[in-house]
């Protein structure tokens, strides 16, 4: 079953998928996985945000508020961490100001998540090390798809 966000093929399963990160049953599933696999080691833990944001806009949604906020707040760390090299504590302290301007960001056409690397690719890394190199580079692949709307992301955080 292919998802609908990422354009990945999952197994099809029954499962809840989350409200307006649209998603395949099959793709949320396996994205908890990536999750508990980070939360229950030390090593992995640091990627547990990028991780996050990266899902959330591989996965957008269509135009309703909370998926715009979404999108307006992952959207900006992945530009945080990824082109403007901030540390993630960084990032994160920039995060109450990032809250501030969501309400006022507006919805972005997202792109074809084609040729991006889902998290079942995170999933089936056979170590550490691997999870976190396809971690990485799928954050890369998601941040490199939304290339038309770069510089408006580089716009909502020029104040910050
Ligand atoms: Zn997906």
């Amino acid at each position: 079953m292919r998802c609908v966000g990422c354009q990945a093929e999952f197994a099809q399963i029954d499962g809840p998928t989350h409200e307006y990160m649209l998603s395949s049953p099959g793709c949320w599933a396996a994205y908890g996985e990536v999750l508990a696999r980070e939360y229950s080691d030390n090593r992995l833990a640091q990627l547990h945000r990028l991780t996050v944001d990266t899902y959330a806009v591989q996965h957008p949604g269509v135009n309703v508020p909370a998926a715009r906020r979404s999108v307006a707040v992952h959207l900006s760390r992945l530009y945080l961490l990824l082109e403007a090299g901030w540390s993630m504590e960084r990032a994160n302290n920039a995060m109450l100001a990032i809250t501030e301007f969501k309400d006022r960001c507006d919805w972005l056409e997202p792109p074809s998540m084609t040729g991006t690397l889902s998290v079942l690719e995170v999933l089936q890394a056979a170590s550490n090390e691997e999870h976190e190199n396809r971690a990485r580079a799928r954050a890369e692949s998601v941040w490199k798809a939304w290339a038309a709307h770069h510089d408006t992301v580089r716009n909502w955080c020029a104040s910050l």
